[in-house]
């Protein structure tokens, strides 16, 4: 699963170069264009970073940056604010509101995903590594193996794409629907027990020789990997 970048501009010449070259480098973009799809996305396609332009109509680019910092659901995407604007004091005002950086137009595509990999780094090692580790669990994205403690586990991609999602967020609550929109896209209609079907077989090859389960079922909510697991 490549990182997620959600675009939020308005200004359809530089969305449409923001989703070619950053599609072309390997990430997965969505592109909204103002402020009250940008917080749906926000939830909905849970991107790994937000680009966030600075003039938005209707809500600007600071007030949707604070509403992202004000809900739990989207408190830790990092976000980049795009704007022409240069001034010291807006840079610092975006930085109050809980930007991560900061990038003035016209930028270079290349300045723009260097920014993009460094805030990554600093702020979520784990989207930017391919190796995402969770007690004694450890996924390797690039190679899709699990192991647990010194055993391989053997999961099918199903499975995999779940582990994947829900060893991002530990503690996190997934709904079904959630589930389904992140595992098997959007546009596929899955019925929502089927993500029980398939929890059940990660939860058999993962805690296989009768393991301590590290998925939590949330009833009537869904699946969270138990955060006071420690492997
Ligand atoms: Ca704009």
């Amino acid at each position: 699963m490549s990182i997620k970048v959600l675009v939020v501009e308005d200004e359809e010449a530089i969305s449409h170069l923001l989703k070619y070259n950053l599609t072309a480098e390997g990430f997965e973009v969505s592109v909204v264009d103002d402020g009250d799809e940008a917080l749906m996305a926000a939830e909905d396609f849970q991107p790994d970073i937000i680009l966030l332009d600075w003039m938005l109509p209707n809500v600007s680019g600071i007030e949707i940056c604070r509403q992202l910092r004000a809900r739990s659901e989207t408190r830790d995407i990092p976000v980049i604010m795009l704007t022409a604007r240069a001034e010291e004091e807006d840079r610092l005002r975006g930085f109050d509101k809980g930007a991560d950086d900061y990038v003035t137009k016209p930028f270079s595509m290349k300045e723009l995903v260097a920014r993009i990999h460094a805030v990554l780094r600093r702020t979520n090692p784990a989207a930017t590594g391919n190796v995402v580790t969770f007690g004694d669990i450890v996924l390797d994205r690039e190679t899709m193996r699990v192991t647990r403690g010194s055993v391989t586990v053997t999961l099918g991609p199903t499975e995999f794409r779940l582990l994947e999602t829900l060893i991002k967020r530990p503690g996190r609550v997934y709904s079904r629907e959630q589930l389904l929109d992140r595992v098997w896209g959007q546009d596929i209609y899955v019925e929502s027990r089927t993500v029980d079907v398939h929890i059940g077989r990660l939860r058999k090859a993962l805690n296989k020789g009768g393991l301590v389960d590290p998925i939590r079922t949330v009833r009537a909510s869904g699946y969270a990997l138990d955060e006071t697991y420690s492997g």
